[in-house]
């Protein structure tokens, strides 16, 4: 078999998995996972016209001209009911979220307004309001009750004023439904509010506690399991052994697919012998997707191919040309799917990135399967002989106009730290004859919850 372009391979590997069936999960519980479900409003939101801000509800004609005084005859806070018609010259002090009462047409922010001077207080300047001078109650505004009612300096006299006459003074002239939040705004009664196939974000979590979802319809995850093959590796709980390889890469892979927010099974280390190689892939097989380490290639000590093969794997592909991850191997068994990574732990790693992502995110019912890619451009030239896609490590550095992206250092595929510096894969395209400090280039990003439709990059 001649190797598979990367896109090809991505292609073949979506065309082989199916998203899974749904279960219910408490909307406590949802984070991260995708809607099974189509989720409608269940009601009008807002339920009626409410008070964008804090301040003033009132009729606009009334602000023909500004300032002007108006009489403050009922106030509401957010969750009560207004009780009283607005007439002419009348308003209503309104915090943000309570209905606006019947007559009221506009909202006046509080910071447009101010306390009434005593000057404004003339009989002639407020017709049909009395003004204190003349009101039965025109000793309630002495220095004596005012003493009596709010003690020095909690006060200062204007909102005193206020407080004592329920009168306001707008300075701002606005348009009727100025800051007012309308009925159904929001989302309307059996409005679909969100689609099946949505990616459970808390803003998502947010409308499903509005529309009263207490439990959720998603789609099952994966289960995914393990496995690391080499005679030469060393278990994390195994004592150090100078003549061997520590396992990086069941732990790497681990990382990865946590990240995409699910809780694979690690298998252990499998020895390169035929018969306990089947053992552990018979186990592995039990998941709905096997991921095995090492012993990919065509050494005489690499069994995982004609293991898997035995088991009676339909292999789909086993060779791919990029760099760093040839050789890899998919192949499915009935529904289980296996890979079949390289055992360089770079490699590993870039072929997860390259086709496990989009597979179990596939299977996850995401719509997009594809990491981001940004554009960025190159500080340094970059060698590449052409004939397979490279896939760089580099660091990002925002600058004026968009990224810089620089080598994570040396790029060799035991180079584990190269991988876990950086930000994200550099794709340099398999026609490539190499690139210029300066020139534009596509990278992949390695972490982030936002993914993309395509694999966005020429390879
Ligand atoms: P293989 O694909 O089995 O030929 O392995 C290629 C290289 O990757 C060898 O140097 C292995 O020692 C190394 N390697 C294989 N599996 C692992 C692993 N789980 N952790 C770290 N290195 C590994
Ligand atoms: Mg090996």
């Amino acid at each position: 078999m001649e190797h598979l372009s990367v896109a090809t391979a991505q292609r073949v590997v979506l065309e082989s998995v199916a998203t899974f069936g749904a279960e219910q999960v408490k909307l406590e519980q949802s984070l991260g996972r995708v809607l099974a479900e189509e989720v409608r409003a269940n009601r009008d939101q807002p339920p009626y016209d409410i008070s964008a801000m804090d301040g003033y509800a009132l009729r606009s004609a009334d602000l023909a001209n500004v300032p002007a005084t108006m009489q403050i005859v009922e106030d509401i806070k957010a969750g009560d009911m207004p009780s009283r018609t607005l007439a002419a010259g009348q308003c209503a002090r309104i915090m943000t979220g309570a209905p606006m009462p019947q007559g009221a047409d506009a909202v006046i922010r509080v910071e447009d307004t101010e306390a009434v001077s005593a000057e404004a207080l003339s009989p002639s300047s407020l017709p049909g309001i009395p003004s204190p001078q003349s009101s039965p109650a025109s000793g309630r505004g002495s220095e004596r009750e005012k003493q009596l009612l709010f003690p020095a300096g909690e006060r200062d006299a204007a909102s005193l004023r206020e407080d004592l006459f329920n009168l306001v003074q707008i300075n701002l002239s606005v348009k009727p439904g100025n800051d007012i939040r309308r009925l159904g705004e929001n989302m309307r009664n059996g409005e679909v509010v969100l689609s099946s196939g949505t990616e459970i974000t808390p803003g998502v979590i947010g409308v499903l506690a509005t529309v009263k979802c207490a439990q959720v319809q998603v789609y099952r995850r994966p289960r995914v399991a393990i496995l690391s093959t080499g005679n030469e590796l060393e278990g994390l709980d195994e004592p150090v052994d100078p003549n061997k390889i520590p396992d990086a890469n069941s732990y790497a892979l681990m990382g990865q697919t946590q990240a995409l927010g699910l809780e694979p099974v690690l298998l252990g280390i499998a020895c390169d012998d035929p018969v306990e190689l089947e053992q552990y892939l018979r186990r592995g097989l039990e998941y709905d997707v096997l991921l095995v380490s090492g012993g990919t290639s065509v050494g005489v000590h690499d069994y995982v191919r004609p293991t898997i093969e035995a088991l009676g794997a339909q292999m789909l592909f086993w060779r791919v040309a990029m760099k760093p991850g040839h050789p890899l191997a998919f192949g499915k068994v009935g529904e289980k799917i296996i890979f079949g990574l390289p055992g360089n732990p770079v490699s590993s790693m870039v072929c997860f990135e390259e086709f496990v992502v989009p597979a179990l995110r596939r299977m996850m019912g995401h719509a997009r399967t594809y990491r981001r890619t940004i554009e960025a451009r190159m500080t340094h030239n970059v060698k590449h002989q052409p004939g397979r896609t490279e896939f760089i490590r580099v660091l990002l550095a925002k600058e004026p106009g968009g990224y810089a992206a620089t080598s994570t250092g040396a790029q060799g595929s035991g180079m584990l730290l190269s991988m876990a510096m950086a930000d994200g894969l550099a794709v340099i395209p398999a026609d490539c004859t190499g690139l210029t400090a300066g020139s534009a280039v596509t990278v992949q990003l390695l972490d982030g919850t936002v993914f993309q439709d395509d694999a966005g990059f020429r390879e």
